[in-house]
């Protein structure tokens, strides 16, 4: 029989365990007396509707407990060769080159471009927004030299508007954002790369946000360098950036004068770690990398178009909820991405508070807006496992409670409407 005492004794012992170091003297002298007393990590639960990350399927979290081995053991290395093949079905390409990077989406950008780009090689960045504006960054601290090739903000560029730069200059790489995140334009690209590669230009393109929740055909549009991230529409944790590279832009790299600059991301060593020899480069997140396959197994078995034609349903569901609430998007159609909806704030309503109040209130997070659209902007991601009917009805209702609670007259209710076009 357990007495009362051993329970207790017990139960010190399991709280202890949570405390950080309790009683040692070395520390307690710097440290006030209370703050070795931490409370577990509970971070509540959320409904991640921003612009990144989307909500996880618990698959992919349970991915993340399994036993840890090593990087180069060869349970993992199947697991590296499945992860490949995976992501060769996401990019539909058959490059033999598709790795996730170790870092996040923006490890990704900066690996295409400090790989592809040498001291003093043009480098054209279509600029449409925040995104785009960061790879220019990027090129610059690469030695590039930057052909800033500026668009409107919420409009996508015509191949034409390019061809017409690409007679005054002759860039190595042409580089711009397929789903411009802090706009919500969905750029067309399969006219692009064929306009880029009549000027003998290698073709870039971030599909942070929109790899899983749009077509990426990489090899059909003629993409040479593809990076994504995987918290946006292949519902990970933030983490890994899927890549993909084809042989010209290999070739590229393979004939570089000088040595990558940054040696964590050179492909040239980086690629004999995930393919051929298995040489040891740098210790692959192994955990993060067990997520990311099951995330894209996610995808595979629910069919890459499937899952497609899932976000096109939800972006039409959540639009006619928010037209019927009289509110407006910020891109005109047809060039809206599904997958990210800057939302204009109505005159008189504090775009801040609103978000405010959907986070404490219902605990939805969505983004505010970004540069142009700071203060101005709402925007809503159906990205990946949140683009889905429960997520659309529910942001809709909290969000009409919220601006009636902030004395905003709305028109119409959202949750008819959306329910609407899913009952057809
Ligand atoms: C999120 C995002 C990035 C940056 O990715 P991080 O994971 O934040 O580094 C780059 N490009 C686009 C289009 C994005 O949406």
């Amino acid at each position: 029989m357990i007495s009362g005492r051993w329970i207790m004794f017990y139960s010190s012992l399991v709280t202890d365990c949570y405390r950080l170091p309790t009683t040692d003297h070395r520390f307690s002298r710097k440290v006030s007396p209370m703050s070795h007393i931490y409370a577990q990590l509970n971070p509540g639960k959320r409904v991640l509707m921003g612009p990144g990350p989307s909500d996880v399927h618990p698959r992919v979290l349970q991915a993340m407990i399994a036993p840890l081995v090593g990087h180069l053991d060869p349970y993992f290395l199947k697991v590296m060769d499945e992860t490949k093949a995976l992501l060769q079905y996401v990019f539909e390409t058959t490059n033999e080159f598709a790795i996730p990077v170790s870092g996040t989406g923006s490890a990704g950008m900066e690996t295409c471009l400090c790989n592809l780009i040498e001291p003093g090689d043009e480098v054209v960045v279509c600029v449409g927004g925040y995104f785009a504006d960061r790879m220019c960054q990027m090129v610059e601290r690469c030695g590039g030299r930057l052909i800033r090739m500026a668009g409107a903000w919420g409009k996508p560029f015509a191949p034409d508007e390019i061809a017409k730069r690409l007679q005054t200059c002759h860039p190595k790489l042409v580089a711009i954002v397929h789903a411009e995140t802090s706009t919500g334009v969905l750029q067309p690209l399969d006219e692009i790369a064929h306009v880029v590669h009549e000027h003998g230009a290698l073709f870039l393109v971030d599909t942070v946000a929109s790899l899983g929740g749009a077509h990426v055909k990489v090899d059909a549009w003629g993409i040479d360098a593809c990076y994504s991230g995987s918290q946006k529409c292949l519902s990970c944790p933030p983490g890994l950036a899927p890549l993909t590279l084809n042989d010209r832009a290999m070739s590229a790299i393979q004939n570089r004068k000088t040595k990558v600059q940054s040696w964590y991301f050179d492909m040239s060593l980086v690629k004999n770690y995930w393919g051929g020899d298995r040489v040891y480069h740098h210790t692959a997140p192994v955990n993060m990398n067990y997520a990311l396959r099951e995330a894209l197994l996610i995808v595979y078995e629910e069919g890459l178009e499937h899952g497609i034609a899932r976000h096109a349903l939800n972006y039409r569901a959540f639009k006619a909820g928010i037209e019927a609430m009289g509110l407006k998007f910020f891109v005109d159609e047809p060039y809206r991405a599904p997958m990210i909806n800057p939302i204009l704030a109505p005159d008189g309503i504090d775009e801040l508070k609103v978000r405010r109040r959907l986070l404490t209130e219902y605990g939805i997070e969505i983004g505010g807006g970004l540069g142009a659209l700071k203060g101005k902007a709402w925007r809503v991601g159906l990205m990946g496992q949140s683009s889905s009917k429960d997520h659309v009805l529910l942001f809709l209702s909290a969000l009409e409670q919220v601006l009636r609670a902030e004395g905003h007259r709305v028109k119409d209710s959202g949750v008819t409407a959306a329910s609407g076009v899913y009952s057809v």
